[in-house]
């Protein structure tokens, strides 16, 4: 049985992949930051036992080595991570040049690399060395986006972090190789998360169904079994690896 360390696991993606995890018989720890009933309602969903829940703010320099420490001494070992935590595109984190002052564009600039990338960073350098200590393998999988292929305009940040990931990942995949760990990364289009239920029952809906030729968005269940199969051991073979799950709405040449 893994012991697998999911961040941002209160809904949406974060709690498919918990979910998933849990399902195929893992000991999942699921960080949450804010929203702690959401958490408690994904643990009471997990089958299984061992499970625990930990309170992290990511935004916080010390929290990524002192949340993995929380994590072994909760599950005795940690063999997986996902990077799913993120602060993501809304209403609140818009930047566009024209409209925002300097000052919110630094503060966002700054929330996101601090969480999006430095969080994953840290928490990548402190798994790895638990396995690395522990003798043992073991997978990273971080949650990337499409945007950082297709551009976020109204976001830049945003963009500019989940490309820094995907290349943080494939660094890290070379780099870790040789201690059996492989690491890999998914760039999701848009998914029908409860972040954005909004945006998908209003004007803007049909447009975003409308992007990809299947005529939907991807579903957090659909993110979750490529995320689980690429943490497999019949996967290591694909680290390095940046999996496109955007329902041919945006192709990478
Ligand atoms: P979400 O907002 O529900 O998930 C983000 C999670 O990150 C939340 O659980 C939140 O608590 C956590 N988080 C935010 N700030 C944090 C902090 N400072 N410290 C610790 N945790 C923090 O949205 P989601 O749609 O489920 O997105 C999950 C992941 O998938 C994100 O990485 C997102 O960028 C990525 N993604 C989502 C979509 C989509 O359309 N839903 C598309 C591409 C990529």
């Amino acid at each position: 049985m893994r012991g697998v360390l999911v961040t941002g696991g209160s809904r949406g993606i974060g709690r498919a992949v918990a979910l998933a995890f849990a399902e195929g018989g893992d000991r999942v720890a699921l960080q949450y930051a804010a929203r702690r009933s959401d958490a408690e309602e994904t643990l009471r969903r997990m089958p299984g036992e061992g499970h625990v829940l930990l309170r992290a703010d990511l935004g916080e320099p010390d929290a990524a080595e002192r949340l993995v420490t929380e994590a072994v001494n909760a599950l005795d070992v940690v063999d997986v991570l996902v990077n799913n935590a993120a602060v993501g595109p809304t209403a609140e984190t818009r930047h566009r040049i024209p409209d925002t002052p300097l000052a919110d564009w630094q503060r966002i600039w700054r929330r996101m690399v601090q969480v999006n990338l430095l969080g994953a960073a840290d928490l990548s350098w402190a798994v790895a060395r638990h396995l690395i200590d522990r003798g043992a393998g073991g997978a990273i999988v971080n949650i990337g986006s499409r945007g950082a292929f297709r551009g976020e305009p109204d976001f830049p940040a945003y963009g500019a972090t989940k490309a820094a990931l995907h290349a943080l990942g494939q660094s890290l995949s070379v780099a870790l190789a040789p201690h059996g760990i492989a690491v890999t990364s998914v760039a999701p289009g848009f998914v029908a998360t409860e972040r954005q239920a909004a945006r998908l029952s209003g004007p803007e809906g049909d447009r975003l169904r409308g992007e990809s030729p299947f005529g939907r968005v991807g579903t957090p269940a659909e993110i979750a079994a490529t995320v689980h199969f690429l943490a497999s051991s019949a996967a290591a073979w694909a680290s390095g690896t940046v999996v496109d799950l955007n329902g041919a709405s945006y192709l990478r040449t």
